[in-house]
């Protein structure tokens, strides 16, 4: 067979590809061996921003095939049919550490899966966790901060992070997930994925439902102790990739059930919380889990950096028959996640081969860094026009969302959207088991034992308050591996 010649970025054969020319056999090197230009200048700037957030990931393809008939709340055309399937591409991740840091961190898991589509791409975005620390985008960017390094010591700081979350109290549903064995899951395969947030789905007659979405590992759940995953970070770093990679590649595929929940416009008045609450799940004895489909991981991707770096996932990536909903972080991703995209890879990030639909694209937006999918031509880049027949479909428009008195003042009103601890406490008291229990309090008191300076006490003091709250045994259990008297006696 013959060779491949080495050529430069522009296709012009090259003739050496280790010694640099010089002006004698010990150098100086000599400026016209552009080569070494090309080849020093490209190494220069192989690294791209590092998301902000979720910057160590996995990724692989697979299927989704739909096994449950949901026609009845969506008319997606994915779903039209019991046995329709699609590609998906799928990113895990950790959330809070840089590109290189330990996958056993304790950490949600980022879940983001992209199904390509015959109605364009659809992301579901979501977390191994159905709830989140915050209920509203503004305080992201604060609450993100506390989980990465301290301004002055660029070390991981307990006392960001607990002083953070005691003063957040709308954490406690999440944290108290993160600290139990489901903080530490054991790789990506055995783990759940959630959309978390509360979508809406619309049936050919726009008839509207609620939804929230859960992918089931059909693995069974498996998770890591508190020093097993530490353990683990210093050992194989990268535990969750390698796990991936040589579960599919000796042909071990994992699969995950999606299942809905479903809530009517007349449940969501009545619904104890706030039904658009990322803090609060929908009990499944009221919400039951509805079969939709299985999605199998069989395709690690060839090439890193080209499918798995680049992959840009948002959730504003719905399609016709599956909505958005009123979800106040919700609304703030649509935001930032093709913002973040639009920074890390480029205006035209969604002409990237991976990211790029199975369907066309008609519109008027042109140029930009990196327009490599034609541009467009030389049809015209502006609307109305004489000349090109790109039409706004009203058909594809999404059922006019009710936010009059009944959902608006409920909200209002609602003296549970501050109830952060009932849901916390049922976690802990009825779903996990007496040595998730335990191990639970371990590895909370593992970490606050971290806290230090002249606000230990008090940011110590107002967390178990959050906990009593709770679960009354969680604080004491808490204080007393902290060595604190609780609860505190009164002055
Ligand atoms: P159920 O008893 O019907 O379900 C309990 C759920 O908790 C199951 O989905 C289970 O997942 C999951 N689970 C078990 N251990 C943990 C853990 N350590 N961290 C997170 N999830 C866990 O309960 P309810 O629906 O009445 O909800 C009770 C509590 O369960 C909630 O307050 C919430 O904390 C938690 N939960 C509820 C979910 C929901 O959507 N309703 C989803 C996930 C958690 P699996 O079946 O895969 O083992």
């Amino acid at each position: 067979m013959a060779k491949k010649k080495l050529t430069t970025a522009a296709g012009r054969p090259y003739f050496e590809n280790e010694d640099s020319m010089t002006a004698g056999p010990r150098g100086p090197v000599l400026l016209q061996d552009y080569y070494l230009h090309e080849k020093l200048a490209h190494f220069n700037r192989e690294r791209i921003p590092e998301r902000i957030v979720h910057a160590k990931g996995t990724g692989a393809f697979g299927t989704f095939t739909v096994t449950g008939n949901i026609t009845k709340y969506t008319k997606a055309k994915l779903f039209s049919k019991v046995g329709n399937k699609c590609r998906v591409l799928v990113r895990f991740s950790t959330v809070g550490g840089e590109k290189g840091s330990a996958d056993t961190e304790r950490d949600p898991r980022g879940f983001a899966v992209k199904f390509y589509t015959e109605d364009g791409n659809w992301d579901l975005v979501g977390n191994n966790t159905p709830v989140f620390f915050i209920k509203d985008a503004k305080k992201f960017p604060d609450f993100i901060h506390t989980q990465k390094r301290d301004p002055k010591t660029n070390l991981k700081s307990a006392n960001m992070i607990w002083d953070y979350w005691s003063l957040n109290p709308e954490s406690l549903h999440q944290v108290m997930i993160l600290f139990s064995d489901r903080g530490t899951p054991d790789g990506y395969r055995f783990m759940n994925g959630y959309g978390s947030h509360t979508f809406s789905m619309y049936n050919k007659k726009n008839e509207r439902v609620w939804v929230k979405f859960h992918f089931k590992t059909m693995q069974g759940n498996r998770t890591l102790t508190g020093p097993q995953a530490e353990e683990l970070r210093g050992k194989d770093p990268d535990y969750a990739q390698r796990d991936l990679v040589e579960s599919i590649e000796k042909k071990n595929f994992p699969k995950w059930k999606l299942m809905i929940q479903v809530m009517t416009d007349e449940q969501a008045g009545k619904f104890k919380w706030n039904p658009f609450d990322l803090t609060k799940v929908w009990p499944h004895k009221d919400y039951p889990l509805i079969e939709a489909g299985i999605m199998e991981l069989n395709e690690i991707p060839s090439n890193y950096f080209a499918e798995v770096e680049q992959a840009a996932f948002a959730p504003s990536n719905t399609v016709n028959g599956i909505g958005l909903s009123p979800d106040k972080m919700l609304q703030g991703r649509i935001l930032a996640y093709p913002d973040a995209h639009r920074y890390r890879l480029g205006a035209n990030y969604e002409q990237i081969p991976v990211n790029r639909p199975i369907t066309p694209v008609h519109n008027h937006q042109r140029d930009g860094f990196m327009a490599i999918d034609g541009n467009g031509g030389s049809a015209p880049n502006y609307y109305p026009n004489s000349f090109d027949d790109i039409e706004a479909d009203r058909e594809y428009r999404e059922h006019p969302m009710e936010l009059g008195s009944v959902v608006a003042d409920y909200w209002d009103r609602n003296k549970n959207d501050n109830d952060h601890y009932s849901q916390a406490g049922a976690l802990f008291r009825k779903v996990m088991t007496d040595r998730e229990r335990a191990n639970t309090i371990a590895n909370f008191v593992a970490s606050m034992r971290g806290i230090t300076g002249p606000k230990r006490k008090e940011i110590l003091i107002r967390q178990l308050d959050h906990f009593h709250k709770a679960d009354k045994e969680l604080a004491i259990k808490v204080a007393e591996g902290l060595g604190i008297k609780w609860p505190p006696s009164k002055k």
